[in-house]
């Protein structure tokens, strides 16, 4: 009798496993929840404005990004809504381009407000709400949760971390962070977006702009800070901006809805 019972207990113990395991393995590979389209639908704009095929292939990048990167929430706790914040954000300027994947990038890590990481652990973005690491913070990036929500939230904002540091990310992917993604440029478009980043830049340092004055600060930040923007806000932007407007557009190959 002893032994029937330990053996029932191993079968539960196995089946429980099994169930687990099978569950937990769905998460990336199965279709994408309900509840989770329901958040992706309430809270990210770009993915409302797709038509069925489109949020069909946004959730399965989704699901293939959260598979491969690990979220971790440092001293905070973390939701389905925030990883699906980092997911989107991910997702959103390689949507263009089917089937790209980062390859650069293991986890990011969610703080809460700001952080203070060491200086050399890379480049640190203004109010050190979001940053792409290197040398021993390779492969990672961190992003402050409260401005992550925010740059989704709120439906007049310019500015979204995740986009920002996201673009970092696909910038650095030939090696340097410039400005110049060269993943994405043809030869030919490399003169004239330089010439036009610096057309720009001007512009904004002689206060006769609208774009965030912290994309004055190099060509790098100019492109992330350009970036959201388009992203946040194409209708706006393409009114105020026709020419980047365009370009962007070429760059990240999705003429975007005006909404
Ligand atoms: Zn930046």
């Amino acid at each position: 009798m002893k032994i029937l019972s330990f053996i029932i207990l191993i079968l539960i113990l196995a089946l429980s496993w099994w169930f687990l395991f099978r569950r937990r393995k769905g998460d990336g590979t199965l279709p994408m929840s309900s509840p989770w389209k329901k958040i992706l639908e309430k809270e990210v704009r770009f993915y409302r404005n797709l038509n069925a095929t489109g949020k069909n292939r946004f959730e399965r990048s989704i699901l293939r990004f959260l598979e491969r990167v690990q979220i971790t929430g440092i001293g905070i706790e973390i939701d389905d809504t925030d990883r699906l914040l980092v997911a989107s954000s991910a997702v959103i300027p390689l949507f263009g381009f089917p089937g790209w994947e980062y390859r650069n990038l293991n986890e990011v890590l969610l703080y809460d407000r700001s952080f203070n990481p060491d200086l050399e652990s890379g480049h640190q973005d203004e109010n050190a709400l979001g940053m792409v690491g290197t040398g021993a913070m390779n492969r990672m990036m961190i992003l402050s949760k409260p401005a992550l929500v925010q740059g989704f939230r709120n439906n007049h904002s310019k500015q979204n971390v995740g986009i920002h540091e996201f673009v970092h990310l696909l910038d650095k992917a030939d090696g340097e962070t410039d400005g110049i993604p060269e993943i994405f440029f043809e030869e030919p478009y490399v003169i004239p977006w330089i010439k036009l980043v610096q057309e720009e830049i001007n512009k904004i340092k002689d206060a006769d702009s609208d774009i965030n004055p912290y994309g004055a600060t190099n060509e790098a930040e100019f492109l992330s800070v350009v970036s959201e923007y388009f992203f946040n806000q194409p209708a706006l932007f393409k009114k105020k901006h026709p020419k980047l407007y365009q370009t962007l557009s070429k760059i990240f190959n999705q003429p975007l809805e005006t909404d």
